[in-house]
């Protein structure tokens, strides 16, 4: 993020801060991101049993780290651009290989006994919509490294003030917004390998012509109306409906007229999963995460904000605004009172509300209100992902449901990938190519997106042939 800020020139104007943050489970309430030693030290004297493995963790995450920065792009995404590649850069990166096909619970297992500080780290998962034995361990790690080496950094101004200033820099440079108006189909011209975009259909009817088409949605949906399947191919759709989604979320609002004495994030984790019954099923409430905000400029006081991840198998009860709103309440009132146990402080609140699955789709058009585009599971992870580049050319996915998504991070990543290319960029940390392209392979693509990467496989493809001859 700082290298994208740097790149479009708002470094100086958006300026970051560093949060505290804690984790609790009703046993221990830790307030962490102190610096890694101080971290250790805390947690190891809380945990005696686990202090060796930390420090055994904590070497391999410096390391894990370390293979991370190991690019001179910050702006390229971690890991190379295909299988591949990766596996040619094996032994540059262990531990990232080491934890590319493993699941998170299974790392921990290495280094942590089990119980007490394993539980907790694991619970981490919950974060970014993952559960400990599905989560990658890849993930799992970028969660440790981020919150325990780099720490957590957020906008000094909240992220609306970063969007705003963002649309301001889109629209100095020629572009526009179109809000309240969805796109509701992709038009496309020429028929099969040939098939370009030639703009979008908004809801009002108007059209907006453009060469480039770049979907931020999920694409589940965009399939039953933005694109028709077969434009995008049997084997795409195909693969992409074996494909889970992500949970979606309920979040309780709390509003205080003082400010609490609380990290500005805290994991808790209740000490007894909680189950609230939901018909044929149930939601387990493992993990809340506590955002706590200020509230709005010149008002006392705080907001803090409860999260907890909802399956989306259990959706469509909230699509029945009564039983939505009946399921909505039990689940506040369990949060409620997880979160006064551990601080009895959060009980004066003056004002609260919540928001349901349901809003979450509202607001993102996202089916059941996934929050985090397809579910962080090994099966479905990185490589297997698709995008940003999609089977037709100049068409695009980016956002959550794209091959970075996920969180925050990597849907900025996805979006910077795809701007890379379309500038004509080298979007990935991948030795250089020097071989020219041919005429006839340049598909009638825009001559922006030309270089992009589907060529540059085949390029390099060409010269190892050439090499082997
Ligand atoms: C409650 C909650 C908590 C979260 N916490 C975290 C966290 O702590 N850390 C983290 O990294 N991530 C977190 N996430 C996930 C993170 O918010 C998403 O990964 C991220 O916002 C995805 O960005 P995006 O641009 O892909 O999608 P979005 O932010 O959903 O943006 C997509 C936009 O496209 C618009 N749109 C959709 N369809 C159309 C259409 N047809 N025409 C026009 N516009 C359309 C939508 O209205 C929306 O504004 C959380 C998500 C939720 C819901």
């Amino acid at each position: 993020m700082a290298s994208l800020l740097k790149r479009i020139g708002l470094n100086d104007e958006i300026t970051m801060r560093k949060l505290d943050w804690g984790v609790a489970d009703g046993k221990v309430a830790l307030r962490l991101g102190q610096g890694s030693e101080s971290d250790i030290e805390k947690l190891g004297g809380k945990f005696p049993e686990s202090r060796e493995g930390l420090r055994r963790l904590f070497q391999d995450l410096r390391r894990f780290r370390g293979e991370i920065m190991d690019r001179s792009d910050f702006l390229a995404p971690p890991l190379p651009l295909n299988l591949e590649e990766y596996r040619e850069d094996f032994l540059r990166h262990p531990i990232s290989s080491r934890w590319q096909n493993a699941g998170f619970q299974a790392m921990l297992d290495d280094y942590l006994p089990n119980g007490g500080l394993k539980n907790l780290l694991a619970n981490l998962s919950g974060l970014m919509g993952g559960s400990p034995h599905s989560f990658p361990a890849y993930e799992g790690a970028m969660v440790l490294s981020s919150l325990f080496l780099d720490g957590i950094v957020y906008p000094a101004g909240h992220l609306s003030n970063f969007s705003r200033k963002m649309a301001e820099l889109v629209k100095q440079s020629g572009g526009d917004f179109v809000t309240s108006c969805g796109a509701e189909e992709v038009l496309f011209k020429g028929q099969g390998a040939r098939t370009l975009p030639i703009g979008v259909r908004l809801s009002d009817g108007s059209q907006v012509r453009s060469n480039v088409v770049i979907l931020n949605v999920d694409p589940r949906r965009a399939l039953t109306g933005l694109i028709a399947p077969s434009l995008l191919g049997i084997n795409f759709v195909k693969s992409m409906e074996k494909f889970t989604p992500s949970c979606s979320a309920l979040v309780l609002h709390l509003l205080f007229e003082d400010d609490l004495r609380l990290p500005d994030r805290v994991f808790l984790f209740p000490p007894k999963p909680r189950r609230v019954r939901t018909g044929d099923s149930y939601v387990q409430i493992d993990s809340i995460t506590l955002t706590k905000e200020k509230r709005d400029e010149g008002r006392k006081g705080c907001v803090l904000l409860a999260r907890i991840n909802v399956p989306h198998s259990c959706y469509h009860i909230f699509e029945n605004e009564v039983t939505g709103k009946d399921l909505g309440a039990e689940l506040s009132a369990v949060v409620k009172e997880e979160i006064g146990n551990v601080f009895p402080s959060t009980k004066k609140a003056v004002r609260e509300f919540v928001t349901l699955p349901t809003q979450f789709a509202k607001l993102t058009s996202n089916n059941q209100g996934s929050a985090f585009g397809f579910a962080p599971l090994i099966g479905q992870w990185y490589y297997k992902r698709f995008g940003p580049r999609l089977p037709i050319p100049n068409t695009y996915l980016v956002g959550a449901w794209s091959r970075y998504g996920g969180g925050v991070e990597g849907a900025a990543l996805s979006g910077i990938v795809a701007a890379r290319e379309l500038c004509g960029e080298r979007a990935y940390s991948s030795p250089p190519i020097t071989a020219e392209i041919s005429p006839e392979e340049e598909n009638g693509e825009e001559p922006a997106v030309r270089r992009g990467i589907f060529q540059r496989r085949k390029l390099r493809k060409a010269a190892l042939k050439d090499d082997e001859d």
